[in-house]
């Protein structure tokens, strides 16, 4: 890219039944809760200070043309045709990064058409942990939209009680969701062609010369999901509400709301409490990512009329997953060579976690210590698995310093637990945001954490394990 003029929106080029240009409300007299100088800089911003805090409030001038977007999407399984942007606005392609622009969205920015009964605002909680989880997915080398900044002002939002109003500026190079698929298939085939054109223009340039683009173009969505899923269990993340109007075509995890990351390793663990029946559960996430990719590719239907290819590309998320979950989960043991049993070796280690409660991050950590300093030491069980992991050891050719490090650089030590984003909030409730922007410092770097950090990396007590969150926000 030669030459970049800040808000363009070419999203715009699909003509008004994808989106609604839409005036932000302001958040009067608003402050700065976080500003993260790392992409500021990454993304060599030239705002002042008092330029980026009105763009952050909503207070927009009229070079801006931001908009709504309009996009469908199936929620906890069923079909809703009338999502949007109820309370985001798409600003614009506002900065570039390694080459790529990027799309700034401002969420809390007021009612849009798309708002239904909602009131188009976000609170300062649910600000202050997409923020900071977008930052600690990204320290942690998971691709993710990314967090600019968060707003607050005096004024309330009554969700479960009345709660500070924000506002959070997100940015990504594309805001377009599998939901944006869905609502062009409603449209019509040529709405779903025009789209695929403007993501595969904008987005995958690489596959507008291929055979079949969109093909091509369903497949590398697919692809990236499925490894974007991997990584999610690799972690421990449980996302926690996994529709597809939360799904980015971009492979990047998206939308966070009810997310965890584990404390106790716990497979069924459901964060959403509004998710009774445990559709977004942790183990489950692996299959509803495939779920979300069949939602995909049926609305690519009018695109790859061949049912045989759909299914083909399809397939391939469960060999993609699958593929680069146990090379993940080899990096999480240290292991460089591969062995058939490789799989079972790290089942049997979940399966005694999950027995156990075992702490999901610490455990894998202390995989780089001897057995007797480790927390799981005297269980019998354990034990009997520590000699099945010894004896696959020994076809390794690395030194054991070698593997030590490799374990510590896999297995983070700084994880955003949730009663860590909890603390943040209540600092910031009570005055004190700084605290926000120096654990998004120390999260960017998790594998090495400073002596200040480290009570924030042992396993959390009783009262701050699992806790559990509603969807409001
Ligand atoms: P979410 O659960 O955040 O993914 O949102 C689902 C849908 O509800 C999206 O279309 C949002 O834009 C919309 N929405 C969520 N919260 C609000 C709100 N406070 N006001 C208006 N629309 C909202
Ligand atoms: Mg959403
Ligand atoms: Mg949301």
């Amino acid at each position: 890219m030669a030459s970049f003029s800040p808000f363009q929106q070419p999203y715009c080029q699909l003509g008004g039944q994808f989106f609604r240009y839409c005036q932000a409300e302001p958040l009067h007299n608003a402050h700065w809760v976080a500003r993260n100088d790392a992409l500021i800089v990454e993304h060599r911003l030239s705002f002042n200070d008092a330029e980026l805090l009105k763009l952050a409030s909503g207070q927009l001038d009229d070079s801006l043309t931001p908009i709504a977007q309009k996009y469908t999407g199936h929620q906890f399984g069923y079909y809703n045709p009338d999502l949007g942007d109820g309370r985001g606005l798409l600003l614009g392609q506002g900065s570039q990064a390694n080459g790529l622009a990027y799309d700034w969205h401002l969420k809390g920015a007021g009612r849009t058409p798309f708002s239904r009964g909602g009131d188009g605002r976000a609170v300062l909680r649910s600000c202050i942990r997409e923020y900071l989880a977008s930052e600690a997915m990204a320290g942690l080398g998971i691709p993710t939209s990314r967090a600019l900044s968060v707003v607050s002002n005096d004024e309330t939002v009554w969700r479960e009680g009345a709660e500070p109003r924000a506002a959070l500026l997100r940015l990504t190079p594309s805001h377009i969701r599998f939901g944006h698929f869905e609502w062009a298939a409603q449209l019509g085939p040529a709405a779903s062609k025009q789209l695929a054109d403007h993501v595969i223009e904008q987005h995958f340039s690489n596959l507008a010369d291929t055979a079949e683009p969109y093909a091509a173009l369903l497949t590398e969505i697919v692809t990236r999901t499925a490894k974007m899923i991997a990584q999610w269990q690799s972690v421990g993340f449980n996302h926690g509400v996994m529709n597809t109007d939360n799904f980015s075509i971009l492979g990047e995890t998206f939308d966070y709301g009810p997310y965890a990351f584990l404390d106790d390793c716990q497979i069924a663990y459901i964060c959403n409490h509004s998710d009774q029946a445990g559709r977004y559960a942790y183990n489950e996430q692996p299959q509803i990512g495939l779920w979300n990719c069949q939602v995909l590719a049926a609305s690519f239907a009018d695109l790859i009329p061949e049912t045989s290819t759909r299914e083909a590309i399809i397939n391939n998320y469960v060999t993609t997953y699958n593929q680069h979950y146990i090379t993940l989960m080899r990096h999480k043991l240290g292991l460089v060579s591969e062995n058939a049993k490789d799989k079972e070796l790290v089942a049997e280690l979940i399966i005694l976690m999950d027995k156990h409660a075992l702490d999901w991050s610490c455990t894998w950590r202390e995989l780089a210590l001897p057995l007797d300093a480790q927390f799981a030491s005297k269980l019998k069980d354990y034990q009997a698995w520590w000699l099945t992991y010894q004896a696959r050891l020994d076809l390794e050719s690395i030194s054991e310093h070698t593997r030590k490090i490799l374990i510590l650089n896999k297995n983070p030590q700084l994880v955003l637990r949730n009663h860590i984003a909890q603390e943040a909030i209540e600092r910031a409730e009570a005055g004190d945001s700084a605290w926000v922007d120096q654990l998004r410092k120390a999260l960017q770097n998790p594998f090495d954490i400073s002596a200040e950090w480290l009570t924030y990396t042992e396993r959390p007590k009783l009262n701050q394990k699992g806790l559990r969150l509603s969807c409001s926000s």
